[in-house]
């Protein structure tokens, strides 16, 4: 059932990817991969939606700006607007208060749920309940509107859009040392934090989706 693919669990409260966390992973990438047919030529090839990216405190353009940031740079990865039930990952805005009756962390800018078939994966590295006899069929990106303008610029919007993107492929944290990274341990509170992907963050997904 397309129903079941966003499973809906904004009543749920998760533990998730913490941009402002100091929680230090030991994997770069997560054991769980996305589904064969989610492959072409050895590209991970999703589409996305950002229909519900529309309270204003996140633009259109933004997003396509920040999925764009991983296109023509060399990294396995395919990422392509579509409608809401063609998509593979969809956004979301979440209002402040939902935000909280969720039990969700105030000061979490946005957190990114893999869905292998029906199953949450819960995509931190310290609760991740998917392994890789799990396959990824879905991942949404929920994002804290409370957190959003006026907190930080629209290049950094733009930048938690590419990185939570970056989970939703299956990538951890990382703690590469002396290297700009998108997808930085404590993102952007680490001064090595990149605004775009580099070569670890393009290393991590080609280590997972290759010819
Ligand atoms: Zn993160």
């Amino acid at each position: 059932m397309l129903r079941k693919k966003f499973p809906i669990i904004l009543s749920l409260a998760c533990l998730s990817i913490f941009l402002l966390s100091s929680y230090v992973a030991f994997a770069q990438v997560f054991p769980q991969r996305w589904v064969s047919y989610k492959i072409s030529s050895g590209k991970l090839d999703l589409a996305y939606n950002y229909d519900y990216v529309n309270s204003g405190a996140y633009s259109s353009a933004e997003v396509v700006a920040g999925a764009n940031k991983w296109l023509n740079i060399g990294a396995n990865v395919l990422l392509t607007p579509a409608s809401y039930w063609s998509s593979d990952v969809i956004l979301r805005e979440v209002d402040y208060s939902t935000w909280l009756n969720n039990g969700w962390s105030q000061t979490t800018l946005a957190w990114t749920l893999q869905i292998a078939g029906s199953k949450p994966c819960s995509n931190d590295a310290s609760t991740n309940v998917c392994t890789a006899s799990d396959t990824i069929t879905a991942a949404a990106i929920y994002i804290n509107t409370a957190q959003a303008p006026g907190l930080f610029s629209g290049d950094k919007r733009q930048a938690l859009v590419a990185h939570e993107l970056g989970h939703a492929f299956s990538i951890a944290h990382n703690s590469v040392i002396g290297q700009d990274s998108l997808m930085k341990n404590g993102a952007w509170n680490d001064s090595r934090f990149s605004y775009t992907p580099t070569n670890p963050d393009i290393a991590d997904v080609n280590s997972m989706y290759h010819p």
